[in-house]
């Protein structure tokens, strides 16, 4: 029986906290459209504050200290066409996490990819009473993200910030709680992808789609944290293929057969069912090493 911690309790709480601080940061800050510098003047209301926690997931900002997406990076380089340093300073952080650890943003902090991970839940009910009809669709997501960055570069326009369902629900929860508002494209583009995952395919966005995905996906792909499999604890039960939300195949390692680590975010769904606790984690610079180790 596998007694390890189970890290999807550890993803949900980082999961948890980061929709927390999405939330919090604009209820925390004034409306401004509640301001009214006259009153204020007249010291019948103090001056508006603004918190100091400030941005979502593909900006974000606490004071001074400030972290970007480096996919946000990339589209404000190439649609703005200059190098401003303090917004690479800002993307270090996140580069050097989805170097290291792979697309971990998505399974771990990315407030979309927790929702599509509470509506798989409703889709297996719904799975079994025969309401949902699964369509495969291909992985479009190195070809968005391609075609974004190339309009942005042409158009001088980011188009990513425009689309990015992480970065639309930050939007969208900055308008609701600082102007009792949502958008109707950004909350309509919302709405669309929880139905379609609901009653048709499970996570097909973070699939197939996420164009910030596809390109945490490239740079993660020679990440060093990795998972291994021991040979000599599986049994081949092929519980964990099962588990992956992208079809992968972590069952393969054991054999040294081909394995999609672009695709892979290290969300530990495969080591957490495993029952002899074949899988684990393991700091490795080269991937054919991950069925070896012990
Ligand atoms: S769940 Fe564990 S024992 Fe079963 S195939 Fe996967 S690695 Fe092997
Ligand atoms: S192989 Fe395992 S860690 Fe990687 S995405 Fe699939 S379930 Fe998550």
């Amino acid at each position: 029986m596998n007694q390890k911690l189970k890290i999807r309790l550890v993803r949900r709480l980082c999961q948890i906290s980061v929709m927390a601080l999405l939330i919090g940061a604009p209820l925390y800050s004034q409306n401004p459209n509640n301001w009214s510098p006259s009153l204020t003047i007249q010291g019948h209301m103090p001056p508006p504050t603004m918190s100091r926690v400030t941005g979502d997931t593909w900006s974000f900002a606490i004071g001074d200290f400030h972290l970007m997406h480096p996919v946000a990076f990339v589209e404000v380089l190439l649609s703005t066409k200059e190098f401003y340093f303090p917004l690479f300073i800002s993307t270090l952080i996140p580069l050097g996490i989805s170097l290291f650890f792979g697309r971990v943003f998505c399974s771990w902090l990315c407030p979309i990819g927790f929702l599509l991970e509470l509506t798989m839940k409703v889709n297996s009910i719904l799975r079994k009473m025969g309401l949902t009809y699964e369509v495969r669709i291909r992985d479009f997501r190195y070809a968005m993200l391609t075609l974004f960055l190339l309009c942005g570069f042409i158009f001088s326009f980011p188009v990513i910030s425009v689309f990015d369902p992480p970065h639309i629900l930050g939007r969208e929860l900055i308008y609701f709680f600082t102007h009792q508002r949502l958008s109707l494209s950004g909350a309509g583009l919302l709405a669309a992808i929880l139905f379609f995952e609901i009653f048709f395919t499970p996570r097909a966005w973070c699939r197939s789609f996420c164009p910030s995905g596809g390109g945490l996906s490239l740079l993660g792909i020679r990440r060093l944290w990795r998972i291994k499999v021991s040979p000599q604890r599986c049994i081949g039960c092929k519980r964990c293929d099962e588990a992956c939300p992208y079809g992968l195949t972590p069952s393969n390692l054991t054999a040294h057969k081909g394995f999609d680590w672009a695709k892979c975010d290290n969300c530990g769904l495969c080591r957490d069912i495993c029952p002899t606790g074949a899988i684990s984690y393991s700091y490795t610079l080269n991937s054919h090493q991950t069925a070896q180790m012990r």
